[in-house]
């Protein structure tokens, strides 16, 4: 192995910076010649790919975002497409790829393994909905950037006496509801992996209302559906004044934390580590503090599934 490139796909996360100035400076260690390639796969079939240096990814480990851009790429999908993009990578004589982003960006990555290119997946998503791993890189900078937001809410909340109604994002896990409800103390929380009534969410609502909360705290992952139609339920059911306040791109902005940027340059480094030892077509995944490579089938297999028992938790807590 003598030449490895790196690229990020699919939606950004804060963090990524922190990955790719991972990749570069521990393959230089290991005396790799890195490149970055712009705009994901886009980029990759383009042969949009330049040379890296240590000092090309400095003053980037603080930053949300990706320097190498993102994008997604409906001409990878075809074969031809990850042909071509296997020519480019064999034209610059690079050996090994580095991959960050979500299951889309992996289910990629596996064909140009298929296609005999060594390719190693880092999991980089706000969502953490990538099955195999405890983490995902950019999830805790959105859960603190929902917590933030929800603070401000609670703060004219019990100035007025209101249910306030949050929707955040997640697609189709409940993992950022489920922690900032339950880090914010929310007095319901909505997650897809959970059928959830709505009757008992009202009564819940009447309880605290009638033992004097002055206010209260639904969160809705958008897995569930719509705040808005939520909200407007539960005013039909209580007469309750209710806001909705959708958060949106917010939650996928900002400078990463602390535990996001520790995250990314430990996998950052470790995706280096498993190119040279040889490995391909594995993902690096965080499970009890430790980094490991796991198949890509492996995360694609099974299904991704919060920690339930913080659900309850959040249940017994809020009362
Ligand atoms: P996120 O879900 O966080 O936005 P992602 O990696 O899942 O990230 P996608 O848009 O699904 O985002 O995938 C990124 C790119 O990966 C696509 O635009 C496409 O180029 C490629 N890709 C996705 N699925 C496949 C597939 N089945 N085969 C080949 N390439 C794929």
């Amino acid at each position: 192995l003598k030449r490895i490139a790196v690229l990020t796909s699919g939606g950004d996360a804060p963090g990524m910076n922190a990955a790719i100035r991972a990749v570069v400076r521990s393959g230089i260690y290991y005396n790799l010649e890195v490149f970055g390639v712009y705009r994901g796969y886009a980029g990759l079939i383009q042969g949009d790919i330049t040379p890296l240096n240590e000092g090309a990814v400095g003053d980037i480990i603080h930053r949300g975002g990706t320097f190498l851009y993102s994008a997604r790429c409906p001409e990878f999908l075809e074969e031809a497409g990850q042909r071509k993009a296997v020519t480019e990578l064999r034209k610059h004589q690079i050996d090994g790829l580095v991959v960050i982003g979500g299951d889309g960006t992996f289910r990629g990555a596996q064909r140009l393994t298929d296609l005999g290119f060594p390719t190693i997946g880092i999991p980089g998503t706000i969502d953490n909905d990538i099955p195999g791993t405890d983490f995902t890189i950019g999830f805790d900078t959105a859960i603190n950037t929902v917590i933030e937001a929800i603070d401000r809410i609670r703060d004219t909340a019990s100035s007025h006496e209101r249910t306030y109604v949050v929707e955040v994002m997640g697609r189709d896990a409940g993992d950022i509801a489920l922690w900032s409800g339950l880090a914010d103390g929310a007095e319901s929380i909505l997650i897809p992996e959970v059928s959830f009534r709505m009757e008992e969410m009202i009564a819940r609502l009447k309880r605290g209302y009638e033992r004097g909360k002055k206010h209260s705290i639904i969160l809705v992952a958008e897995g569930v559906g719509r705040g808005m139609e939520i909200g407007d339920r539960i005013k039909e059911e209580t007469g309750f004044e209710t806001r909705v306040t959708v958060l949106g791109h917010v939650q996928r902005g900002g400078k990463p934390t602390a535990l996001d940027r520790v995250l990314a340059s430990r996998m950052g480094a470790k995706a280096v580590e498993l190119l040279i030892a040889g490995e391909h077509d594995k993902m690096v995944a965080i499970r009890n503090n430790e980094l490991i490579g796991i198949d890509f089938d492996q995360a694609f297999e099974q299904d991704h599934q919060p920690d339930l028992s913080m659900y309850e938790l959040a249940g017994i807590l809020s009362i």
